[in-house]
């Protein structure tokens, strides 16, 4: 029988058990604060964002916003940005991503306190979570983590493989399997005979970025599969990169999409806006 892996509601056990540390928190007096920054009006980005601030109200961190136009220059950017890092109210910041063409991210990305860097993309804190050192983590690598280890399913001693080498998922994941001492696969668009060394995997990560890529022809039987990917099809459903309907008679467990990868990613974003204040 396939187990099929609930993080919808593995989301939610997680955000309330984060509701009941705030409260605790809130009881003495102190609270998180995470500042959420759009530019533009991507509709995706403020489906995102609203989604984000929801959750920040279930479990009990104040948000606030600021929505900035599309003609926002870098410098302008900048200049919120350090008023956000200098404002002792504010423990976290999060700038949502795409930003408009004529802004660097990875300028702005930068720019944001490693303190406050609650989506774990300054390099500082991806250097101490490649070093094992304790701080943020990545909100959806740790999410594909919380996952498996609430799901009781072994991650050590496991040969792991990770589809996809993005500074976002794939290698932020595989660095993560790694400190959970899995033999770890990276394998990506130049990857030869991509089916040979996906079906080594005990656990497969998949974010490849592509709808419903994999089927079970690139899947070893009895496998854990983690399914990263979100798309919308021809019809507007939400899918994944990997071929459900073809992989799961083949695997042992296996994340839905929805309701897999994508809900955890909110959670450990609420988990780490939490630690800015428990950390202190
Ligand atoms: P990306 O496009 O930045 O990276 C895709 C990776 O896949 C690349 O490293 C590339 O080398 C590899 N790749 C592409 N084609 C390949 C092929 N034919 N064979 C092998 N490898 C190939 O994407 P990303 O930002 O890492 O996101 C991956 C997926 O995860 C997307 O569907 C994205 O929407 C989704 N995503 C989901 C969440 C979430 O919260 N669940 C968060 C971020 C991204």
């Amino acid at each position: 029988m396939t187990k099929i892996i609930d993080g919808k509601r593995i989301s939610a056990e997680i955000k309330d058990e984060l509701r009941e540390q705030a409260m605790k928190f809130k009881e003495r007096g102190i609270e998180a604060t995470l500042a959420v920054v759009q530019v533009g009006l991507d509709p995706a980005s403020s489906i995102y964002v609203r989604n984000k601030k929801k959750a920040c109200e279930y479990v009990g961190i104040r948000s606030l916003s600021y929505e900035l136009a599309e003609e926002t220059t870098e410098e302008e950017l900048l200049s919120l940005i350090e008023k956000l890092n200098k404002d002792n109210a504010v423990s976290g910041i999060l700038v949502q991503l795409p930003l408009p063409a004529h802004i660097c991210e990875k300028h702005i990305l930068d720019a944001i306190s490693p303190a406050k860097d609650v989506d774990c993309f300054h390099p500082e804190n991806v250097g101490k979570m490649c070093l094992g050192e304790p701080g943020f983590l990545p909100c959806t690598p740790a999410g594909v983590v919380e996952l498996l280890k609430r799901e009781g399913i072994e991650i050590a001693g496991k040969e792991c493989v990770v589809i996809g080498r993005s500074n976002i998922v794939g290698k932020p994941a595989s660095m993560m399997m790694l400190r959970e001492n899995a033999t770890v696969t990276i394998a990506h668009s130049r990857t030869k005979d991509l089916r040979e060394v996906t079906k080594r995997a005990d656990i497969l990560i998949v974010a490849v970025g592509k709808p419903l890529m994999i089927d079970d022809s690139y899947v070893k039987e009895g496998a854990v599969v983690i399914d990263v990917g979100i798309h919308r099809n021809a019809e507007n459903k939400v899918c994944g990169d990997v071929d459900y309907d073809k992989v799961a008679p083949k695997c042992s467990a296996i994340t839905p999409v929805p309701g897999g990868v994508g809900p955890m990613t909110i959670a450990m974003l609420m988990r780490n806006c939490l630690s800015t204040i428990i950390d202190k």
